[in-house]
């Protein structure tokens, strides 16, 4: 595997300096100073600019069946890899503890929310119309479960200084499935940004290294939540990562 794909391997530096700083005006537009705006520290403040949050979009019911349906399933590891023979491979990784589950019969009706998703939330909240998303995942984040910060669909480049397109991903889907765990919230680590995800929540955000994120560590209980991301083009040769 190339050190452009391992973008969630243990690599403890963060790429800097974000744009905008602090003392810079907002990216949101406000004409605020961004540490005063989307940058802000403050608890329990709006999501910053990009980022999508709408609760209990999805209903309880089908959220229960789905995360019951799933937790009599035998889970695959994930690691930080590449889909190499066109299934995760049970690569382990620093960065990561999660687990994959099968979708099988539940398949269609989960294509069919993100589907929804993509083309009536995206459209009207992203400013991009969604050609085509990955196909979506089911993850079971146990206690312990994590995923290091990362990017969805960029990876620093250490020699040249710059961040690189590496997955044809545009917008992060997240829909979270149960309520019955601790810690596990979702944080965006250059805006201080930290969400704590309840059952049927739907987030969205940019994929590129702005909205760089973590999942952080479940103390109790076991996460559930379906994952895709959604490019605004037609299908391109670019390499599909995990994310
Ligand atoms: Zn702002």
């Amino acid at each position: 595997m190339s050190q452009s794909v391992s973008q969630g391997e243990a690599n403890n530096a963060i790429p800097s300096p974000f744009i905008p700083a602090p003392d810079q005006q907002c990216l949101c537009g406000k004409k605020k100073q961004f540490a005063q705006c989307c940058g802000s520290k403050k608890r329990d403040r709006k999501p910053p600019a990009g980022v999508i949050v709408k609760r209990s979009i999805v209903s309880a019911s089908y959220c229960d069946k789905l995360v019951e349906y799933a937790a009599q399933q035998v889970p695959k590891q994930l690691g930080v890899t590449s889909k190499e023979h066109g299934h995760a491979a049970a690569k382990q990784s620093v960065g990561r503890q999660s687990l994959a589950i099968d979708l099988n019969e539940k398949s269609k009706s989960v294509y069919n929310l993100v589907e929804k998703i993509f083309k009536e939330v995206v459209s009207s909240k992203m400013n991009i119309d969604i050609k085509h998303f990955v196909f979506p995942t089911l993850m079971r984040y146990e206690s312990g479960g994590y995923y290091h910060r990362h990017t969805d669909s960029e990876v620093y480049n250490w020699d040249k200084g710059v961040w690189e397109k590496k997955a044809d991903r545009d917008v992060s889907l997240l829909i979270y499935l149960n309520n019955d765990f601790q810690g596990g919230d979702l944080h965006f680590n250059y805006f201080n940004y930290t969400f704590s995800p309840r059952k049927g929540d739907l987030v969205l955000f940019p994929s590129d290294h702005r909205y760089m994120h973590e999942a952080q560590m479940v103390s109790k209980g076991t996460r559930y939540v379906i994952v895709s991301w959604g490019s605004g083009k037609e299908p391109s040769g670019l390499r599909t990562i995990d994310g």
